[in-house]
């Protein structure tokens, strides 16, 4: 971080009065620290998609096919044929402005493109233009205009300075969703190669070996085998996980970054100190896997096409495992892809069982189709019905908070599970403002592939309403944790509490379970999984 301003300077910067020009005569302005680098030509060609080449937005010249306008009106045409809503989006903003100042992107850098009206116009005005009577007689007076290179790297730039988070849409008295224009935007700059390497590096490795990082199966192996001895180390207790075992009950799926990224790999101890529990408890056997290693799924960051392909893998190993139905871990966008597009994608998965806790009975009639339980749903099920050895006092020094990850709250509806998960398993907990949380949640600013490195002004500014809500019940409640049930969160809000609100860390929910779940045959702990004094045991290292 060490390129970005000072938190106080970048607020300063921020400026909301409108450009003298219209928006239409505002070129734009490519500017370092708000731009993800170009993708890698080899992780385009790897995957097959078309126009593989190196390019640098910074420059003049994009290397375009030559029939690149060709391209993008066929692409155009094509996608407003196959999505009914594409097209209905097309037609039906009255521009009312509802959605405007909803977006965090707009909040945080003051630019109108990034209101999410205008955001979808810079997609409008050329469909205007292409595919509307009034568009082709009128022109401008009709909001329409030619599609030039000039728009090209517009749309590139503010396509991906949106998380695709559906805030907006949830304000749009019309439903419109700015997302899915994003979503359409993009699949649009892919079939000119125009993709940013964030996505598209982790999209080839996916495809390679299951998982975003690029992590073969003995590395993924070593590193669950890593954890292991740390939990031993902390509880006395050493877990057997299951690993790409035929004939267990479930299959376990999560987002790779939990395995490898802290804090995520904290959570990651959670789920596996949590199994462990309930195999020796209830005999109740969760396999993981090597091969579909990941949850997340950067193909939905492309193209419907690639979301479709790096998604197969989880019903297929459901299949090969011999599983009855598949639990799903934190993750934000693999469960919107889950809750809204597998089903179509590469379903139905009838070989699956609807989904039944054998610990509870518990029918989980919400994913009868998918056959994918999310693992709050789980947890708080087991909650619910006693079926977990609790000691939440385990995690008295922290005074929690919890930010609604967008898709599995906007996307799935998941409000009330984990916050009922963290008050079973903390004794302190203050929830943000109202208008902060739940539906209305602010974006972590860093999702749909934008959490890299090179694009932190961006990610700072984007993150500001969320981290400004934190600040608040910081300075309000002394909170001092900020919970999530998302890998992506748990990767992009560190840096984000760091820069506006340092007194206060980021923490995955089964961190929290993990905590002040009392194992079978445990000894006296004396730290969390941070290696952590708890609670009442801060004197003893400096006894020793
Ligand atoms: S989806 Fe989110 S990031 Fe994109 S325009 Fe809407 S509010 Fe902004
Ligand atoms: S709220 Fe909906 S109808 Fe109003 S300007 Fe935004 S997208 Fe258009």
């Amino acid at each position: 971080m060490s390129d970005l301003p000072k938190s106080d300077d970048l607020l300063s910067k921020i400026d909301p009065r409108p450009p003298a020009k219209s928006w239409m005569d505002t070129p734009v302005n490519i500017r370092k620290g708000m731009y993800c680098y170009a993708s890698n030509p080899k992780s385009v060609e790897y995957v097959g998609l078309p126009h593989a080449r190196a390019w640098n937005p910074l420059e003049e010249d994009w290397n375009l096919p030559e029939n690149w306008k060709e391209i993008i009106y066929e692409g155009f045409r094509e996608r407003l044929d196959k999505f009914r809503s594409f097209k209905v989006f097309m037609d039906i903003c009255v521009r009312c402005g509802a959605c405007a100042d909803k977006c965090h992107f707009f909040i945080g850098t003051g630019d109108p493109k990034n209101m999410p009206v205008l955001r979808a116009e810079l997609l409008r005005s050329v469909y205007r233009n292409d595919f509307t009577t009034a568009g082709r007689i009128m022109g401008k007076m009709a909001g329409a205009r030619e599609m030039t290179v000039d728009v090209l790297k517009e749309w590139w730039y503010y396509f991906f300075q949106c998380t695709e988070c559906r805030r907006c849409s949830v304000f749009c008295p019309y439903g419109i969703d700015t997302a899915e224009i994003t979503m359409m935007g993009r699949e649009l700059l892919n079939l000119l190669g125009l993709n940013i390497d964030w996505i598209a590096t982790p999209v080839a490795n996916c495809y390679r070996t299951g998982n975003h990082l690029g992590i073969q199966p003995h590395a993924f192996k070593d590193m669950i085998d890593f954890f292991v001895d740390d939990i031993e180390e902390i509880t006395g207790v050493r877990v057997e996980p299951s690993i790409n075992k035929k004939g267990a009950d479930i299959l376990f799926i999560t987002p790779s970054g939990d395995v490898f990224a802290d804090p995520g790999t904290y959570t990651c101890m959670g789920y596996l100190m949590l199994f462990h529990f309930l195999k020796e408890k209830y005999g109740f056997d969760i396999t993981w896997s090597t091969y579909a290693s990941e949850g997340g799924n950067f193909g939905s960051f492309t193209s419907h096409e690639m979301m479709k392909r790096l998604n197969a893998k989880m019903f297929a190993e459901a299949r090969r495992l011999d599983v009855k139905w598949i639990l799903g871990g934190e993750c934000g966008h693999m469960w919107r892809v889950i809750h809204q597009y597998m089903d179509t994608l590469n379903g139905p998965a009838d070989f699956l069982e609807v989904p039944v806790s054998p610990i509870t009975g518990t029918r989980f009639e919400n994913a009868k189709s998918t056959k994918m339980v999310h693992i709050a749903e789980f947890t708080a099920d087991l909650i619910k019905h006693g079926k977990l050895d609790l000691n939440p006092g385990r995690n008295d020094n922290l005074r929690v908070t919890f930010h609604d990850s967008c898709n599995p709250s906007r996307g799935m509806g998941m409000f009330e599970e984990p916050r009922y998960i963290i008050k079973n398993v903390c004794n302190y907990f203050h929830d943000m403002p109202a208008n902060t949380i739940r539906e209305q949640t602010f974006c972590c600013g860093s999702g749909a592939g934008l959490n890299a490195g090179e694009d932190m002004e961006l990610r700072m500014v984007g993150g500001l309403p969320r981290a400004n809500a934190v600040k608040h019940v910081h300075e309000k409640y002394d909170v001092n944790m900020l919970a999530c049930v998302c890998a992506i969160d748990r990767a992009a809000l560190p840096p984000l509490m760091e820069y506006w609100v340092p007194e206060v860390g980021v923490t995955g929910l089964h961190e929290l379970v993990a905590n002040a779940l009392i194992l079978p045959g445990e000894g006296e702990r004396t730290t969390d999984l941070r290696g952590e004094p708890l609670p009442g045991m801060e004197g003893d290292d400096a006894e020793e």
